[in-house]
């Protein structure tokens, strides 16, 4: 099941062309108070709601996809883990680029581990990303993103599976500069997620998807999963062996090679395999 939130937060199912409006089956979702919960109530319930939507649908409207604004798949994700240089190709070129590295030492992931972008960094792809410190380079970095379905922790590779809800496509975008990376890729608009989560059941093998970008139709990123050097699986094991995964917690995996720099005006389109295309616009703050 194709899942998208749009407009003003509506709930949808994506059928190739159309968006199917299931924001009825939203009504299964437990009310919540203060103080709320650390994770993402619609991810928590995912199987009663994915029940309420199947019931819901054949009576819901339709609305043509390209008419939607599409927010994030996941409202409120209790963190946003992100893997750095997690493509070889990638590695060796931020080794080799000093715009890219800024002469800090770019370490494999093995040694340096994950990092964390703000909640407050996230956008949907119609929200579009405002670049900021345009004096500076900011660029896109495409993204596989799992997405965690129930809880979890010192989970081991073997059973990783069974704690994905699905997959969305990510847009890490990053102001490169000295900083710690946590700091320059958590700018608001800065995490980017959609067009829609593609629940678990669908991808066969998340080990061998597909995904490209391209800038203005100008092809920049293009790479396979099973060129990760930290797979999905080992990278739940690795993230749960620091924090607790909860539902809704997203894991960005890593970039490819081929990340570069965007100015205002730009089009970003990145398509995956099995999941679909995303389309976000770049403009200034
Ligand atoms: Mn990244």
């Amino acid at each position: 099941m194709k899942i998208c939130r749009f407009d003003d937060n509506r709930l949808g199912i994506v059928e190739g062309p159309v968006v199917r409006d299931v924001s009825a089956a939203l009504e299964c979702l437990p009310r919540l108070a203060y103080p709320q919960p650390r994770y993402d109530a619609l991810i928590a319930n995912l199987t009663q709601l994915r029940e309420r939507i199947e019931s819901v649908a054949p009576y819901a409207r339709t609305r043509p996809l390209a008419d939607v604004r599409l927010l994030s798949p996941i409202a409120n994700p209790g963190k946003i883990i992100a893997a750095p240089v997690n493509y070889t190709k990638h590695l060796e070129e931020a080794r080799a680029q000093p715009q890219i590295h800024h002469d800090s030492q770019v370490a494999e992931i093995q040694r340096i581990g994950l990092f964390l972008k703000a909640n407050s960094s996230l956008v949907g792809p119609a929200e579009g990303i405002a670049l900021q410190h345009p004096d500076r380079r900011n660029d896109h970095e495409a993204e596989v993103v799992v997405v965690i379905g129930k809880s979890g922790r010192n989970i081991g590779r073997a059973e990783a599976s069974d704690y994905i809800a699905g997959y969305c496509i990510g847009l890490d975008m990053t102001v490169r500069g000295p900083e710690e990376r946590s700091l320059r890729k958590s700018i608001d608009s800065y995490s980017v997620l959609g067009p829609w989560l593609v629940t678990a059941d669908e991808i066969a093998d998340s080990a061998n998807l597909d995904f490209w970008l391209t800038v203005n139709d100008e092809p920049r990123q293009k790479a396979n999963t099973r060129d990760l050097i930290i797979g999905i699986p080992e990278l739940i094991e690795f993230a749960s062996s620091f924090y607790t995964l909860h539902p809704g917690d997203v894991i960005f995996t890593g970039t490819p090679e081929g990340v570069g720099p965007v100015l205002p005006g730009d089009r970003i389109v990145v398509e995956l395999q099995g999941v679909g295309r995303m389309e976000v616009a770049v403009r200034s703050e």
